[in-house]
Formats: structure tokens, C-alpha cells, sequence
């Protein structure tokens, strides 16, 4: 009998992040990524919250990640003509709440770093590998790819992005109308990186408020990452690929905007060594799952990332739903015994666990995200000149975001190595080799809780 497999359709940040978790957790699976390969210059930045570092620490993964990152303690706001208006220690500030940083990278790097540690890689990614039908049966699925090749396993997680095609395939089999209106474009974005300017700020992340517009600058060890968010004129739910001739115009657009006090966009577009501009959707799709599928990452749960929340969303999803399939896996054994009624409970699950968190992550990207972009007058005032006299950056870090961060759950079978805490206390407390025991039998009562 074929043991339990899940087939992943997507090898980016949340399927990578997801495969990590299920071999942790002793699940077999097979990742298909429709790229042959990763491009070592895509992206711009890609930061981790405190709650997703500490699953970064349970896979094993931190301590090279610690050698990628940048790190950030300040961010300095300053208008389209550069004058500054206000610094603020909010990442550093961070840290001190949870103890773990707010850590900085280029997205290509986190991303090598996801698949080249992925245990088994060779044998479980498959490159070229386009995902175009899903079809289940009584004791599995039969995953068809667009050059013909089939992989079957006992479920799906779709983790293909916003515009998945696992969403589709799945809301078509339920027969529910394709919820178009889940995901809604109000901003585009362009994004990239260049070779670190002479004059920025180590430890400094950059950011022009602007009427309509907003422009964020990470300062990374040997690039500078810069992400330009524009209103569009009238917000859509259709889908648009942006042609090069928009990405040129956008630029000349913003060229003379400052993105520190000394160099404007046009510094770091002349010198850009990758870049892309996109629509960027926000949502939270209704129904995370169907027969034996289930989604996971930006084609659920989409947001601005301005605050830089999506991936760390998708990691917390992917130990919550890792949790539940290896309790499932656990007490049934193998793929045969599964039946559809039993992954419909773990993803029913699953989903009560995350929406409301992720629904909420949603909201205060969306809220930042528009607040920075001066979206009305209100915005404008609070923002530049309230904002900065009452810290309210700080305030809404403690009041807002920190509450939300600190609910992160971690994986309940493996411990945390390097556990941090700062003045908040985490609400999942740390994973001790006693406390995994204890979850995986609790009538064994702790007897090496030193390690805490
Ligand atoms: C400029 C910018 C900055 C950001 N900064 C941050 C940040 O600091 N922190 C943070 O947490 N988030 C950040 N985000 C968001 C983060 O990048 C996303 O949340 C994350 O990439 C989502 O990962 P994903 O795997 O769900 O989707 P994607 O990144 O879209 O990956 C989906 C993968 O699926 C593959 N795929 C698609 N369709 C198919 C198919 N049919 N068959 C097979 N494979 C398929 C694609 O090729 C792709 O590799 C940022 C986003 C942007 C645009």
C-alpha cells in the first residue's frame, strides 16, 4: 500500500516552507513547480517577522539564515522632496517585544536557501512542471501537468500564489461561482534590487509617504531593495499582466522622488539589477479547501506588503496544517486508510485556526499600506504630522501589530533550539523536547523541562 503523500502544486516561498514541514514531520510529498528554475536576481526584499523566525528555528534553518540577513532597527519617513520627518526605532523596538528580530532578506536568497535545504530536493522537486487538472478519487488524487506527466498521492495543497490555478480547479468542482471579487487590486508595484548605494544607513529601512504613492527602500548587505506602490485610478478584480512599456513609465513617473534624504528613485533605477511591476491583489479567499485540496499562502490570504506580512502568514499556515495532518497521519498510518471525511476535518481545521489571523493581517496591511500612501486627507495629516509627535508607529506596533505576532504558532512536534522572548509573552509558549513528548503522549508527565 502506497504510504500517505501530498502532492504540493507550487515551489515557492509557501510551498518550499510547506515541504519543509512535512518532512520534519516524517510526511512524504512531492512538490511541482511550474519554472524550471528559480531566478537568482528576482524579487525584491523578503523579511521575516519574530513568529515566523521561531519555525525558521524549529526546521533548522536559522542559523544560515542569520548568515543571509540584513539587519533592520530604524525606519526613516521622508517626503517625495526628501526632507525627513520622522525616525523611528520600530524594528529594533520589535525585537525587544519578541525577542527573535525582524530579519532582512533579498527573496531570491531566502528562497535558494528554502530549496537547496529542502531534505531530498532531487527527488521530490520537479521543475517544468505547469499543474493544469486535479482529479480525485475514493482513495487519492491524480495531479495532470500541461507535458502530460501525472503524480498521484493521497491529497493537494495548492500553494501556486494569487492567481492559482488549484483555486480555480477546485471552486469549479464544487460547483461555487468563482469568487472573483476575493481578490481586489487598488495598487501596482514595482520592485527590484540594485548594487548597495554609497550613503545609505546600515540598519535603515527607507520609506516616501507620498499623495497616492509610497516608495520603500531596504538597505541589504551588497543590494538596496526598492518596491514603488501606486494607486491605480479606479481599483479592479480582473487580472493584468503589466507590460514593459507601464513598468518604463512608472519609473520615469516616480524618477525624481526621493527615496532618502540624498538620492532619488532614479539612483537606484539607473543601477537596478532586476525588476518587475505587478498588480498586487488583496483578499481572503472564502473556502480554503475542497475534496481532498487544500490552499495555502498568497492564493488564500493576499495582502500589501508594505508591512511585509504575506510569507510570514504562509508559515504559520503551513505549521498549522502540518500540525493537524501529522495527527492525522499518526493515528491512521497510511494513505489507504485516510478517508475523505477525515482530511476534510483537518482542513476545516485548519482553516478555523488561520482565517481570522490571516483575515486580520490582511486588514492592517491594507490600513498601512493606504495610510503611508496618503490616501485622503485624513491619512495625510495623522500620517505626516500627528503620526511622528506621538510615536504612533510605536503605538500601533504594540496595540496592533504585537498582539497579532505573538498568537504565531509553532510546530508541536519539534523543539526550539535557540527560543527567544521579550516583554510580550508568546501565547504558543516554547516547544521543549518535554512539551513535544508531553503532546505526543499526554499522560507522560514532563520530566526534563530544564531545557525550558
Ligand atoms: C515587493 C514585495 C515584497 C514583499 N515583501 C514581503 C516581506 O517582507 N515579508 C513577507 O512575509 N512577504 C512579503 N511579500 C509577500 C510574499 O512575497 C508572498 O506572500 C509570497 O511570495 C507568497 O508565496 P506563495 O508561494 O504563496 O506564492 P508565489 O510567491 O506566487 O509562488 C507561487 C509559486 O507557484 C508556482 N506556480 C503557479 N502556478 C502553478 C501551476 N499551475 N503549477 C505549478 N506551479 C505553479 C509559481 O511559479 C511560483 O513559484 C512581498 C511581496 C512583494 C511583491
Amino acid at each position: 500500500m502506497p504510504p500517505f503523500k501530498v502532492i504540493i502544486v507550487g515551489g515557492g516561498p509557501a510551498g518550499l516552507i510547506t515541504g519543509h514541514c512535512l518532512a520534519k514531520a516524517g510526511i512524504d510529498f512531492e512538490i511541482l513547480e511550474s519554472l524550471d528554475k528559480h531566478d537568482p536576481n528576482a524579487g525584491a526584499s523578503n523579511a521575516l517577522w519574530p513568529q515566523s523566525v521561531r519555525v525558521f528555528d524549529q526546521l533548522g534553518l536559522l542559523e544560515e539564515a542569520t548568515t543571509l540577513h540584513s539587519p533592520v532597527d530604524y525606519r526613516q519617513s521622508i517626503t517625495p522632496e526628501g526632507t525627513p520627518f520622522y525616525k523611528s526605532d520600530v524594528f529594533k523596538q520589535t525585537r525587544e517585544l519578541h525577542g527573535h528580530s525582524f530579519m532582512l532578506f533579498h527573496r531570491a536568497e531566502l528562497l535558494n536557501l528554502l530549496d537547496r535545504r529542502l531534505p531530498d530536493r532531487a527527488s521530490r522537486v520537479h521543475n517544468n512542471k505547469k499543474v493544469t487538472a486535479i482529479e480525485t478519487h475514493v482513495n487519492g488524487v491524480k495531479v495532470a501537468c500541461v507535458d502530460g506527466s501525472v503524480f498521484e498521492g493521497a491529497m493537494v495543497i495548492g500553494a501556486d500564489g494569487a492567481n492559482s490555478t488549484v483555486r480555480r480547479l477546485m471552486e469549479e468542482k464544487a460547483a461555487q461561482k468563482p469568487k472573483k471579487e476575493a481578490m481586489k487590486t487598488a495598487y501596482a508595484g514595482l520592485y527590484g534590487s540594485c548594487t548597495r548605494l554609497p550613503g545609505l544607513e546600515d540598519g535603515t529601512f527607507y520609506e516616501t509617504h507620498g499623495p497616492k504613492f509610497s516608495i520603500q527602500l531596504g538597505v541589504g548587505r551588497t543590494r538596496a531593495f526598492f518596491i514603488i506602490y501606486h494607486r491605480l485610478d479606479t481599483p479592479t478584480t480582473e487580472r493584468h499582466k503589466c507590460s514593459e512599456e507601464e513598468k518604463t513609465a512608472l519609473a520615469a513617473e516616480y524618477a525624481d522622488s526621493f527615496i532618502t534624504p540624498e538620492h532619488r528613485f532614479k539612483d537606484v533605477w539607473d543601477i537596478a539589477l532586476w525588476s518587475h511591476m505587478a498588480h498586487i491583489e488583496e483578499g481572503l479567499v472564502e473556502k480554503w479547501y475542497g475534496d481532498r485540496v487544500v490552499l495555502l499562502g498568497d492564493n488564500v490570504h493576499k495582502m500589501m506588503p508594505n508591512a511585509g506580512f504575506g510569507f510570514n502568514s504562509a508559515i504559520i499556515s503551513a505549521a498549522a496544517l502540518t500540525n493537524g495532518l501529522r495527527r492525522l497521519v499518526l493515528e491512521k498510518g497510511d494513505a489507504e486508510d485516510i478517508s475523505n471525511d477525515e482530511l476534510t476535518r483537518v482542513f476545516a481545521e485548519y482553516e478555523r485556526i488561520r482565517k481570522p489571523d490571516a483575515s486580520k493581517f490582511v486588514n492592517v496591511s491594507a490600513a498601512y499600506a493606504r495610510a503611508v500612501a496618503w490616501d485622503n486627507v485624513v491619512f495625510r495629516v495623522v500620517d505626516r504630522y500627528i503620526g511622528p509627535y506621538i510615536r504612533m508607529d510605536i503605538i500601533l506596533l504594540k496595540g496592533l501589530m504585537s498582539p497579532l505576532v505573538r498568537q504565531g504558532l509553532v510546530l508541536d512536534f519539534l523543539e526550539e533550539k535557540d527560543f527567544r522572548e521579550g516583554s510580550v509573552k508568546w501565547k504558543n509558549p516554547r516547544q521543549t523536547l518535554a512539551r513535544v513528548r508531553e503532546h505526543e503522549d499526554p499522560n507522560a508527565k514532563n520530566s526534563d523541562e530544564q531545557s525550558s
